[in-house]
C-alpha cells in the first residue's frame, strides 16, 4: 500500500493551504474530501475580508486556491472518512471501500450547518428550506422568503436576498444581533428587511415546498404566520468530528483540541480550521491555520 507522507481531510480553505505548505515542502501528499472542494467558503458570494483581495467571489477564491494546487499536481481523493487507525509508523484512514496510508495526518473537516429541529425542516430541505442564500436566492426571486438566525451569515443572506426578493423576514430569537457591526450596518435603511426579534421558528409549512412558517414570540407567546417561499437557515454551524473521536481528544461540544502548533494529542495527528476549538473562525484563521498543520507535520516527519 501507498504511504503518503501527509494526507489531509478536508479541501476547504484549511486544508487547501495545508496542501499547498505541504505540497512546496516536497511531501507526498494526498487531500481528501467527500464533497466538494472550498468549504463554507463558497457559500459567501463576496469575501470582503481576505488581505489582498477586497471583493472577490467566494466560489472564486475556492477556484483560485485550487488552480494553485492543481498547478503543484495536487493529488485528490473524493471519499468520506469513516475512521482511521494507528499503525507502525503512522495512520490508516478508512473509507467505504479503501485504506488510505498515512505518515502524518492533518484533518480539517471544517463544520456542518445546525439546524432548528421544528416540524416540516427535514422534510423541505431542498423544497425551499435552504442552507446558502448565495446559491439558491435566485430560485425565489420576486417571492417573500425568511432568513433564520442572528450572526453574520444570517445577515449576509439577508443582504443578498434582499436583491432579488421583494420582502425578507429576518428572524432572531434573541434582541440584539452578534453579527458585526459593519454588517449590521448595511441593514439600516434596506426598507426590504423586516426585521424581528425575540422570536423563534416553531413549525415550516408546505406539502411539496415550503408555503409559510409558523412564528412564536418568545416574550409575549403570540404567533404569527408569515407566507414566505424560502427559509434560509443561518443559525450556526455544529463540527463533523465523530470518525475521529477515538483518536483525538475533543471539547466537550465536539471540535477537536489543538494546541498553537496545530498539535492533536494523537502523534503525528494535526488539526486546522473551523474543526478545531477556538474562539475565532474566520477564513484568514482557517488558511493560517492550514499553514501551522502543514508546517508542523512536515517538521513532524523531518525530525
Ligand atoms: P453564529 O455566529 O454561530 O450565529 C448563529 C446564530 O444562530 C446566532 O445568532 C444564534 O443565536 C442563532 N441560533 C442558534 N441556534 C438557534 C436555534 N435553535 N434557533 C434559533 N436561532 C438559533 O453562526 P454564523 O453566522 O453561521 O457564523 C459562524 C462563524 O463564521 C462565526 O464565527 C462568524 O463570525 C463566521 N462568519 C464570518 C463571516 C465574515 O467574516 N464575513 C461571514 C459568515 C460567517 P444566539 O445569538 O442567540 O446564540
Amino acid at each position: 500500500m501507498n504511504k503518503y507522507d501527509i494526507v489531509i481531510v478536508g479541501a476547504g480553505p484549511a486544508g487547501m493551504t495545508a496542501a499547498l505548505y505541504a505540497l512546496r515542502a516536497g511531501k507526498s501528499t494526498l487531500l481528501v474530501e467527500g464533497k466538494s472542494y472550498g468549504g463554507q467558503i463558497v457559500q459567501s458570494r463576496m469575501v470582503e475580508n481576505y488581505p489582498g483581495a477586497p471583493e472577490i467571489g467566494g466560489f472564486e477564491l475556492a477556484e483560485q486556491m485550487m488552480t494553485q494546487l492543481r498547478a503543484l499536481s495536487v493529488e485528490i481523493k473524493w471519499a468520506e472518512i469513516t475512521g482511521m487507525r494507528s499503525t507502525d509508523g503512522g495512520w490508516e484512514l478508512l473509507t467505504r471501500d479503501a485504506v488510505i496510508a498515512a505518515r502524518a495526518v492533518i484533518l480539517a473537516t471544517g463544520v456542518g450547518h445546525r439546524t432548528l429541529g421544528v416540524p416540516g425542516e427535514e422534510r423541505l430541505i431542498g423544497r425551499g428550506v435552504s442552507f446558502c442564500a448565495t446559491c439558491d436566492g435566485m430560485f425565489f426571486r420576486g417571492r417573500e422568503v425568511a432568513v433564520v438566525g442572528g450572526g453574520n451569515t444570517a445577515v449576509q443572506d439577508a443582504l443578498v436576498l434582499a436583491e432579488t426578493s421583494p420582502k425578507v423576514y429576518l428572524i432572531h430569537r434573541r434582541e440584539g444581533f452578534r453579527a458585526e457591526k459593519y454588517l449590521l450596518d448595511k441593514l439600516e435603511g434596506n426598507e426590504k428587511i423586516e426585521i424581528i426579534t425575540e422570536t423563534v421558528v416553531d413549525e415550516i409549512k408546505g406539502e411539496n415546498s415550503v408555503s409559510g412558517v409558523v412564528l412564536r414570540n418568545l416574550k409575549s407567546g403570540e404567533r404569527r404566520d408569515l407566507d414566505v417561499a424560502g427559509v434560509f437557515l443561518a443559525v450556526g454551524v455544529l463540527p463533523q468530528n465523530a470518525a475521529f473521536a477515538d483518536v483525538v481528544a475533543l471539547s466537550e461540544d465536539g471540535y477537536i483540541l489543538a494546541d498553537g502548533d496545530c498539535k492533536t494529542s494523537a502523534r503525528g495527528v494535526f488539526a486546522a480550521g473551523d474543526c478545531r476549538q477556538k474562539r475565532v473562525r474566520q477564513l484568514t484563521t482557517a488558511t493560517s491555520d492550514g499553514t501551522v498543520a502543514a508546517l508542523s507535520a512536515c517538521e513532524y516527519l523531518d525530525a
